[in-house]
């Protein structure tokens, strides 16, 4: 079976991973010169089902709570499973409670716990929610090693191109992100910085609750650090603007003030594609399928929607819409 997969962001990798996979010829096509650039290069790489359960529908947890294992599976060594925790500045320690009661999967802490966990943060919060099953990535490293992992499988990679000139598939994969105009997409604009700093040091995601300025902080190597992210209703993919990073910066240093003096080695917006519900779709084309609309959830739902996509494809009298 020979497959076009157009796009190359996680949708597109992880449909042409699962499809590959299941022994299709697979063809991406991606219009951008080279990996990279969209929505999931800016992404933070939380695969944190139970907290984004806090404000999303039930099936995101559903779908989500295998991807950390699909990852892994995928691409061994490169998921970080040392949970999620959950911390609020002394004034909004309310916020906890509210998180907490509109999900599962946590467990309380003390101060002492957050010193064991996190010793950084030794003495800043007095209270804070542990989510012990989430994991994390980067999602530039997992990209690039998903990319490398497929062509060694055979998977032909056109970038520069829409994929119009290319021919001869049976089937396509719509992958496009807020790209794909004939789906009823909205773009939800997402800012983020990329800090250096010696002198912290975090093993997990952190995420810090605030009314107004929510924060979360997911390490990386060598001391880099990913600070996001703002949530705006725009489809403008331009430069971070200076309201955002004041906000972003300022809440890292809320967090702890030693962020004041790392270095902003990177700030970067990329458009979330959502549908109305912020659910995501495998939807039926004439020639095959559409994974869209993953939102803030892109690393944790597309392992989900590529299988969901490749059992479409590899079973043809299932081949109806499914929305998750
Ligand atoms: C700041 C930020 C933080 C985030 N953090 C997280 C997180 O921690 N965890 C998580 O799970 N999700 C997170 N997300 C969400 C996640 O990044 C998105 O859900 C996901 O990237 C969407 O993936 P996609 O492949 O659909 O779109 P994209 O990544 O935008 O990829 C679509 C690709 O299609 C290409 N394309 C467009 N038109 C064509 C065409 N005609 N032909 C060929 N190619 C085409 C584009 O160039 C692009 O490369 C975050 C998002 C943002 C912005």
């Amino acid at each position: 079976m020979n497959v076009l997969v157009k796009g190359a962001g996680v949708a597109g990798l992880t449909a042409a991973y699962e499809l590959a996979c299941r022994g299709a010829a697979v063809t991406v096509a991606e219009v951008r010169p080279h990996l990279g650039g969209n929505a999931s290069w800016a992404a933070g790489g939380m695969l944190a089902p139970w907290c984004e359960r806090e404000s999303a529908e039930q099936a995101v947890l559903d779908l989500g709570r295998g991807a950390a294992d699909w990852w892994d599976a995928a691409l061994p060594g490169q998921v970080s499973r040392a949970g999620t925790l959950v911390v609020a500045p002394p004034r909004d320690v309310g916020e906890l409670d509210r998180f907490a009661s509109r999900t599962s999967g946590h467990r309380w802490l003390g101060e002492e716990d957050i010193a064991e966990l996190e010793p950084d943060l030794a003495g800043r919060f007095r209270r804070g929610l542990l989510f012990p099953g989430e994991a994390h990535l980067d999602p530039r490293r997992a990209m690039a090693a998903l990319h490398d992992k497929l062509v060694a499988m055979g998977v032909d990679f056109h970038f520069a191109t829409d994929g119009q000139g290319l021919s001869g598939f049976k089937y396509e994969v719509d992958c496009r992100g807020i790209a794909a105009d004939d789906a009823v997409l909205r773009g939800v604009r997402g800012e983020m910085l990329i800090l250096h700093t010696p002198d912290i040091s975090l093993s997990r995601p952190v995420r810090l609750l605030h009314p107004r300025f929510p924060l979360y902080i997911v390490p990386r190597a060598d001391h880099h650090f990913m600070a996001g992210a703002t949530m705006i209703e725009s489809q403008d993919a331009s430069p971070v603007t200076v309201r955002s990073m004041m906000e972003l910066a300022g809440a890292t240093c809320a967090l702890h003030p030693a962020f004041g003096e790392a270095a902003i080695v990177e700030m970067s917006a990329g458009v979330r594609p959502a549908f109305a519900d912020n659910l995501p779709s495998v939807e039926t084309l004439g020639n095959g399928v559409a994974i869209n609309g993953l939102y803030r959830h892109g690393f944790l739902l597309a392992p989900a929607m590529a299988r969901r996509a490749a059992d479409i494809l590899f079973n043809p009298d299932k081949r109806v819409g499914a929305r998750a």
